[in-house]
């Protein structure tokens, strides 16, 4: 039997695929055998759901000591576009937010400021639990993780459960990108390394606070590093279990000076969909893939649930990094319009809070 014909009959009956069987899926290129066996083993994971929750992003400042050439949304301190969002600035976003019937989470993330102490990001998370005590707040990437413990001389672990403690429960798990070094020297050099992100990881499931993990993909890495990402993604949850979702990125090139180095366009929807495929049969142990619909647009998020996707995430309500590097889409959503189209696709909607617990089916009423 060839590697192909074997990771054919792995991937037709639930079987754990190594890097070679997913280089020869990838290789092969046929989309709807992929598409097939994602949807079933999505099927098998959750059903005939697909979730989604109410959510507001919050990203305090665009001013950054790290410059990344793949990033759109940061500027050097001093600039005239940056800005840091005060107490007062949160505030008036928590006062819109509390007008949103059951609004389960609060996502924030940042950029990495030069001064800003850490006690400002513990007083945002204490400010956020007293304005909303019943969202979950998913915040800080382990970039930020990292960029707090060199700040403070704190370890990472310190640094976490003292966010924790604030009112923190989950890492949304940006800031992975490619875990490979030689990647992250080009995309991302100054920023948290591979092992440092791994690390990170672990210490959060470690202290019970559960993340996402994520990819950033269609750059400059190869297709072994893409998949290797998703194995070494793998054998960490196999480690800790503490990965609850799963969410890849196609690189957006607009904005950005990886782009212009490197002459780069953004991937098409045939890559797309295939990396999604392909995500939830070698990521066996993480329950959910999520279709960022804000990176996808609706449209091909919609067509992910056909390729392995189980959540559209959330209603979002603004989002400023994305949207920095080009992104189209809107900012926001209403749960009406989500439900709507999950059953266009033939599943049934399922309004989660941050830990995938159903808050309520049908149109998003309990
Ligand atoms: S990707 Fe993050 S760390 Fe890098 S420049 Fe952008 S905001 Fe800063």
């Amino acid at each position: 039997m060839t590697i192909l014909e074997s990771a054919r009959r792995k991937a037709e009956q639930g079987e754990r695929l190594n890097l070679a069987d997913a280089l020869a899926l990838y290789e092969e290129n046929d989309l709807l055998f992929l598409a097939d066996v994602a949807r079933r083993a999505k099927e098998r994971a959750s059903g005939r759901s697909v979730f989604f929750n109410v959510n507001r992003h919050i990203n305090l400042t665009n001013i950054c000591t790290s410059g990344c050439p793949l990033c759109a949304f940061q500027v050097a301190e001093g600039e005239s576009h940056g800005y840091v969002m005060e107490a007062a600035d949160v505030a008036r976003v928590l006062a819109e937010a509390k007008e949103v019937k059951r609004l389960g989470e609060i996502h924030i993330v940042s950029a990495l400021h030069p001064t800003k102490p850490f006690d400002y990001y513990i007083n945002v998370v204490r400010q956020v639990k007293a304005a909303l005590p019943d969202a979950d707040i998913k915040a800080f990437t382990p970039v930020e993780i990292v960029h707090f413990a060199e700040m403070t001389g704190k370890s990472v672990k310190e640094v976490l459960a003292l966010l924790q403690e604030a009112g923190l429960s989950s890492l949304p798990g940006g800031g992975a990108e490619i875990l490979a070094d030689r990647v992250r020297a080009i995309i991302c050099p100054k920023k948290a390394t591979a092992a440092q992100w791994i690390e990170t990881m672990k210490a959060a499931h470690s202290l019970g606070i559960r993340t996402n993990a994520t990819m950033l993909y269609g750059h400059v890495e190869t297709i072994e590093e893409r998949l290797q990402h998703l194995v070494t993604l793998r054998d960490i949850q196999d480690e800790t279990g503490g990965f609850q979702a799963f969410v890849s990125f196609p690189f957006h090139p607009a904005n950005t000076q990886l782009a212009k180095d490197y002459a780069l366009e953004r991937v098409g929807s045939w890559e797309d969909m295939k990396m999604m495929a392909l995500s939830r049969l070698i990521l066996d142990n993480i329950r959910h893939i999520k279709a960022f619909w804000i990176m996808l647009t609706m449209p091909v998020a919609q067509l992910a649930l056909g390729f392995g996707a189980d959540d559209l995430d959330g209603t979002i309500g603004e989002e400023k990094i994305i949207h920095a590097a080009g992104a189209k889409t809107g900012t926001g959503i209403t749960r009406e319009r989500l439900c709507r189209i999950i059953r266009e696709a033939g599943y049934e909607p399922v309004e989660r809070d941050t830990f995938y617990h159903a808050l309520a089916s049908g149109e998003g009423e309990a």
